[in-house]
């Protein structure tokens, strides 16, 4: 029988990569430039957890040495009026990344792509327009890695997972994780399978894969018996539940896609949610400011 898996740290591994970083951006700075690296955020609406997830990031910058920038805009805000502010940071030269947070106000996410297309290529620090993507696909250097996608290809890079002839299963599709993440396992040689909503038998999927990259947003959906033994788990979902507490209270927690108590007895290796994939998205946009930053200095 197998021994219970070994946690993937990722909470651990942001941490050494944010003090990592810390150090190349003040000697880089140091002896490159009199200005730091900056970060532009723009916030549209009041959605709490977005507000959450852009107080970390701002707070993540200021630990390393970037500047950042917030713009918050009202949910009514028209797509031109969008347009015009990020307009005006690609031509602001002392913006080095511009983070469009995601996701837009109802009335304005069916154009998000075309939104998000508005931010100049060497600034797209999120790498999800069209354009960059395009360059991911075609394994061009200039390529900046989507932040989720690239934490989840750092992790197997720190655990030493071999990618090369494995046979990796992604489970979702979006353009945000599951598209540009099976391109890069592509990238790093595996065989990869993309699973998505309309996939039939996903058991028999799982029962073959090495690796398996979980984005679909379904709490706890991947049970541990659908795995292969000893199989590599990255868990990217990040689902609210509510569940009973000791005392018979009603009580708000985060789950991932895979149900991590039964899937933890047959995997190798595997993700924790919260503290897996979440602080490493954070610190991949930290690493693609950087990044930006060295190509406009
Ligand atoms: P999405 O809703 O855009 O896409 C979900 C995908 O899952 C779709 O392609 C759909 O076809 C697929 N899917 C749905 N039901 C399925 C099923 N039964 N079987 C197989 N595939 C199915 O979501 P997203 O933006 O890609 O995000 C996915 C999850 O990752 C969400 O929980 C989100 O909160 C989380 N997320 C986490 C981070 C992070 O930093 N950890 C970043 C982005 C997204």
């Amino acid at each position: 029988m197998l021994e219970t898996a070994k946690i993937i740290d990722g909470k651990k591994i942001a941490e050494d990569i944010k003090s990592e970083l810390k150090e190349e951006i003040e000697k880089f700075t140091k002896a490159n430039s009199s200005r730091k690296p900056c970060l532009a955020v723009i916030l549209v609406g009041d959605d709490p957890a977005s507000h959450y997830y852009v107080k970390n990031k701002e707070k993540a910058c200021e630990l390393v040495g970037i500047d950042s920038k917030k713009t918050v805009l009202a949910a009514e805000t028209s797509k031109q009026d969008l347009i015009k502010e990020i307009q005006s940071l690609n031509e602001d030269e002392n913006v080095d990344g511009i983070l469009l947070q995601l996701p837009l106000p109802d009335a304005l996410r069916a154009e998000t792509q075309e939104i998000v297309d508005t931010i100049a290529i060497d600034k797209d620090v999120d790498g999800l327009t069209t354009l960059n993507l395009g360059r991911v696909f075609t394994n061009d250097s200039k390529a900046i890695y989507p932040c989720t996608p690239k934490g989840c290809m750092e992790l197997l890079k720190r655990y030493h997972v071999e990618t090369l002839g494995k046979r990796a299963l992604v489970i979702g599709r979006s353009t945000l994780v599951g598209k540009p993440i099976s391109i890069l396992l592509n990238n790093a040689n595996a065989t990869v399978t993309m699973a998505h909503s309309r996939t039939q038998n996903l058991e028999a999927e799982c029962a073959m894969a090495d690796i398996v990259i979980a984005a679909a947003g379904k709490a706890r959906f991947i049970q541990g018996e659908w795995l292969k033994d000893g199989a590599v788990v990255v868990d990217v979902g990040i689902n609210a539940i509510t569940h009973i507490g000791s005392e018979g209270e009603e009580r708000r927690k985060l789950v991932g896609d895979v149900d991590f108590d039964s899937a933890k007895e047959r995997a190798g290796l595997i993700t924790p949610v919260p503290g897996g994939v979440g602080p490493m998205t954070v610190a991949m946009l930290l690493s693609n400011t950087f990044e930006l930053y060295q190509r406009h200095i």
